[in-house]
């Protein structure tokens, strides 16, 4: 069976198309500044060399087509027809309450996503551009989505509720409801085959730390907490997201700066951060060369953002009475020897016995980086969200 799997973002759409008999990939790529009339299209099939054109493309309808089109291209192509395809698996942000696991898209599904509009109004939008497109460009072929916050879904309330009134969770829905669900998914289940033990007896704390990042308490397979919240501002301090603080500083912010509740939205979610206390970028890369070259201010940055992370696997590993694993994944997680050094170093009370060069080495597999016989595992695992939709999505149809 192939399967493309998109992920469409409010100008941006990216793409894989798998095989599943073997899972292996065929073909990767993106369409960036989608609206623009710059739009970029990369494309790389597996062993062949990657494509790039620019063009204007207006929507994400035309984005698809695009895409359909260099799929099945005589040169850069993977496929001879469009009716190899066999199914459309597609990353959608926000499920709310209503998806606790991935789905066929029917008219009801889609009804019910863009009721959701409300609580994702910048990434559910364009998740449904792209299911409408391929609706017109693949007629007739089936869909699934997958959501983020479908894994945490299991939450249970001690945990999802925030302690305001009730009134605004029964008529708006306002809860915790958590991000990054498939790499959650992905990762806790790839350190369970790497312990050697079932997934049904750990107690994991992972971390996906990218340029969005979260934590999650992973009890017996399902999560029991997790960092981000109603949107994907709450939690650990990101590349310009803030995380955690006090909500008073809203108002008080607004009243001090004279400025509008949009602005301090935005200073929140686009202006904080490692790039805030830097000044320097959102970028870990580019924070520790500066704190490497002796630049304070990237120190104090660095410095703040694995003391958060630091508390979190803390705090988690209270919520569930002990802990197996930390699991380190994403950009930051996967690559950054000196973020998680400054994390897993001060965890010895954890039972962590950190080894330095198990940490430096470089892998795309996942692996420890904790010494033989630590009580605690820390592991480095790399995340796949698009083979987990690519899997979801062949197993729903598969099973239809
Ligand atoms: P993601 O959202 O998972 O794609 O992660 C992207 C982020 O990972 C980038 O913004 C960087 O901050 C970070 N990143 C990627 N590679 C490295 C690296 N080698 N060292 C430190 N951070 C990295």
């Amino acid at each position: 069976m192939i399967i493309l799997v998109m992920n469409a973002g409010s100008s941006s759409l990216k793409y894989q198309l798998y095989n599943m008999e073997s899972e292996a990939v065929l073909a990767v790529g993106r369409v960036e500044r989608i609206g623009m009339d710059d739009s970029i299209l990369t494309h790389e099939p597996t062993g062949g060399i990657e494509v790039n054109r620019v063009s204007e493309i207006l929507d994400h309808n035309e984005a698809v087509r695009k895409v359909i089109d260099i799929l099945t291209h005589r040169e850069h192509g993977v496929m001879t027809s469009i009716s190899e395809i066999n199914a459309v698996g597609h990353r959608v942000v926000h499920g709310g309450e209503s998806f606790k696991q991935s789905t066929l898209v029917t008219q009801e599904v889609k009804q019910e996503i863009r009721r959701l509009f409300d609580l994702a109004p910048l990434h559910n939008p364009p998740a449904m551009m792209g299911i409408t497109a391929v609706e017109l460009h693949l007629p007739g072929v089936p869909q699934v989505v997958v959501f983020d916050t479908a894994f945490h879904q299991s939450m249970p309330k001690e945990s999802f509720l925030y302690p305001i009134p009730m009134v605004l969770y029964r008529r708006h829905k306002i809860r915790r409801y958590g991000f990054h669900g498939t790499s959650h998914d992905y990762v806790s289940k790839q350190a369970a085959k790497v312990l050697g033990r079932p997934l049904e007896e750990l107690k994991l704390v992972t971390c996906h730390i990218g340029n969005g990042a979260s934590c999650a308490a992973i009890l017996h397979g399902k999560t029991l907490d997790t960092s981000m919240g109603l949107t994907p501002l709450e939690g650990l301090m990101m590349g310009t997201r803030s995380g955690d603080l006090d909500p008073a500083i809203v108002p008080f912010t607004i009243n001090k700066e004279e400025l509008t509740l949009n602005e301090v939205n935005s200073m929140l979610n686009k202006h904080s951060g490692l790039l805030a206390i830097s000044g320097i970028s959102s970028d870990m890369r580019e924070i520790v060369q500066a704190m490497d070259e002796g630049d304070s201010h990237a120190k104090l940055a660095f410095d703040m953002y694995t003391y958060r992370l630091r508390k979190y696997i803390g705090a988690y590993a209270a919520a569930m009475d002990g802990i197996d694993a930390v699991i380190f994944t994403a950009g930051v997680g996967e690559n950054s020897w000196p973020v998680r050094k400054a994390v897993c170093e001060k965890l010895t009370f954890l039972g962590i016995e950190f080894d330095e060069e198990r940490n430096l080495e470089r892998s795309k597999e996942a692996r420890y980086i904790t010494k033989d016989g630590s009580r605690t595992s820390v592991l480095v695992v790399p995340t796949n969200e698009e083979l987990l939709i690519a899997r979801d999505t062949f197993e729903i149809v598969k099973s239809s």
